[in-house]
């Protein structure tokens, strides 16, 4: 759980929170500018450093999905399980928020613009989560 260490308090407490029913890895948290442009030249992420959450410090993104036991790892081709997870993860971030345990949003990257519907996107980042601000 180093890499969520590396994230804003709001994702530790979001996914510490998760963690407790839902078994999931934590993939990435910041990342430097050379992670960052690797991600960028293999099409993982549209942005070059240091233009992403990731970059930020603390990072202001993670990705993270679901872990299965029997294969010791997560499952790259399931992207209903990656949608299933964050179904689970938006919901405590939401609960979260309302009872003022942490300031922001939590945005998918299954879903950029929130209105629920996965198949309005072009860009599909299944394990991206990111923080917003709540605008007053
Ligand atoms: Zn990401």
């Amino acid at each position: 759980m180093t890499r969520l260490y590396t994230c804003h308090q709001d994702l530790q407490i979001i996914f510490s929170e998760v963690i407790k029913g839902f078994d999931c890895s934590i993939f990435c948290g910041h990342r430097v500018e050379l992670e960052q442009n690797k991600a960028f030249d293999s099409g993982l992420s549209k942005l070059k450093f240091p233009l992403s959450k990731h970059n930020k410090i603390p990072s202001m993104a993670v990705d993270a999905g679901p872990y299965f036991k029997e294969l010791k790892n997560t499952d790259w081709e399931d992207a209903k399980a990656f949608a299933f997870f964050a179904g689970y993860v938006m919901a405590i971030a939401e609960r979260l928020l309302k009872s003022g345990a942490i300031t922001h949003k939590l945005r998918w990257g299954g879903d950029w613009d929130g209105d629920k519907r996965t198949s309005d996107q072009t860009f599909h980042d299944l394990p991206h989560f990111e923080l917003i601000e709540v605008a007053v």
